[in-house]
């Protein structure tokens, strides 16, 4: 793909700069002037039950446009996870077939998941396309690895409460307010591949964990199906301190140090009085959750 002449078709459902036969018109002369050059940003599941009636734009399906304007691109994006990979729409029982872009049209999409995906991220792999004339590296899921290549637990500036074992446990408790670690809340993080935390949103001014609400994983596949949401997850991959938050616990209460894991967990248990120790030094009375009781 040469990145000279490259055009961009702005999106298949939605194209802002124009509505109606204007845009219609701009995707027709798009895909007929720049036929293999230009770049396919898709937003949307599409729904491909009854032959994909229940979503028509202009008399068509749009599964029908979206294999006419997949044929002649140069790249496919599938922007958000509705594209990428169903989401509330493919949810369990999915009653209109809801069905991700990459399984539609026989040809390699970049996955550019989140409900909705980082504008940041979106620009970046558009750039990426056009800067170097080939995709990024995707992981198994068909994402970016430079941007979905770690977990929002990796980079979450809360993580030091994490690995101390201090939770919130009520949304308007004392760790809340705090800023305590969010899993027994119903974080996502740990098993969620994102750069929310590095990024954060809107000109990197915050992200959902930073405004203290954990993490839903809506870059993850089936991330409606994979719930209840604000139920901690009850284990997930790793060794030690990331067993689950429970033991942490059990270990605060029992002392029990044994091997390699159990080795993580103390570790990080001892940090836990110096971490209580800045949360009281930067609070505004330097007070403890004790002193404040008293
Ligand atoms: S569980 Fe959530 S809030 Fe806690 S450290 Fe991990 S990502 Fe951050």
């Amino acid at each position: 793909m040469k990145t000279t002449g490259l055009a961009l078709l702005a999106a298949l459902l939605l194209l802002p700069a124009a509505a109606g036969a204007a845009a219609e018109k701009c995707r027709d002369d798009t895909m007929k002037n720049y036929a293999g050059k230009y770049i396919l940003l898709v937003e949307g599941s599409v729904p491909t039950g009854e032959d994909g009636v229940y979503c028509c734009i202009g008399g068509r399906s749009a599964l029908d446009i979206l294999k006419e304007a997949a044929k002649g691109a140069a790249a496919v994006i599938a922007w958000g996870n509705c594209a990428s990979f169903g989401c509330v729409q493919a949810a369990k029982p999915n009653p209109t077939h809801a069905t991700p872009i990459s399984k539609l049209i026989g040809k390699p999409v970049i996955n550019v998941p989140g409900c909705p995906p980082i504008a940041d991220v979106m620009a970046a792999v558009v750039v990426h396309l056009l800067m170097f004339g080939r995709g990024p590296e995707l992981d198994a899921q068909g994402r970016p690895r430079e941007f979905y290549g770690r977990r929002v637990h990796d980079t979450c500036y809360r993580r030091p409460y994490y690995d101390a074992g201090l939770f919130v446990d009520a949304w308007d408790d004392d760790g809340a307010r705090k800023g305590y670690c969010l899993f027994r809340m119903g974080c996502r993080g740990p098993v969620t591949y994102n750069a929310c935390s590095v990024t954060k949103w809107n000109q990197s001014t915050s992200y959902p964990i930073q405004s203290g609400h954990g993490c839903i994983g809506c870059s993850e596949n089936g991330f409606w199906d994979n719930g209840p949401f604000y139920r901690h997850l009850p284990s997930f991959p790793g060794f030690g301190i990331e067993s689950t938050a429970d033991t942490v616990g059990a270990a605060l209460g029992i002392g029990v140090a044994v091997g390699v894991a159990a080795h993580a967990v103390t570790t990080n248990i001892r940090k836990r009085p110096l971490i209580a120790e800045t949360v009281k030094e930067s609070s505004p009375a330097g007070q403890t959750e004790d002193e404040e009781a008293q």
